[in-house]
């Protein structure tokens, strides 16, 4: 289920949807803050086009607005329900993990957007070299 040709795959290595081979973005790194939404024009494997309409980012605004509400959801019962932190507390350890995981959740709401839109195509990636 986690393995190559599943969309899971391509979210959580940050491939390209297509080809699940191609890195989307240009710097592995998205904690090197001014790279951090710098993505290929084009799949250097497969050609898919990283941004397949103009503003089409727009929409991931709302996946990341799920993944920070789970993210919050889930903070709040380790924080609050499991160790027992009062309120303010709770509050600064979901800006800290917010400020934390940031750049990251903004390339994996990208990536997911983009999942939405692009299969899988186990042609994509030419075979030579496997
Ligand atoms: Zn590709």
């Amino acid at each position: 289920m986690f393995g190559k040709g599943s969309k899971l795959y391509s979210i959580a290595t940050a491939k390209c949807p297509k080809c699940h081979e191609g890195d989307l973005f240009l710097d592995p790194n998205p904690y090197h803050l001014k790279n951090m939404e710098k993505m290929h024009v084009n799949c250097p494997v497969c050609q898919q086009p990283s941004e397949p309409e103009p503003n089409f980012y727009y929409g991931a605004m709302y996946v990341s607005y799920a993944y920070t509400v789970a993210l919050f959801v889930a903070t709040y019962i380790v924080s609050a329900l499991f160790i027992g932190l009062g309120m303010w507390q709770t509050v600064s350890i979901l800006g800290g993990v917010l400020v934390l995981l940031g750049p990251y959740l903004f390339r994996l709401s990208r990536i997911t957007y983009l999942n939405f839109f692009v299969k899988y195509d186990p042609n994509a990636a030419p075979k030579a070299g496997h």
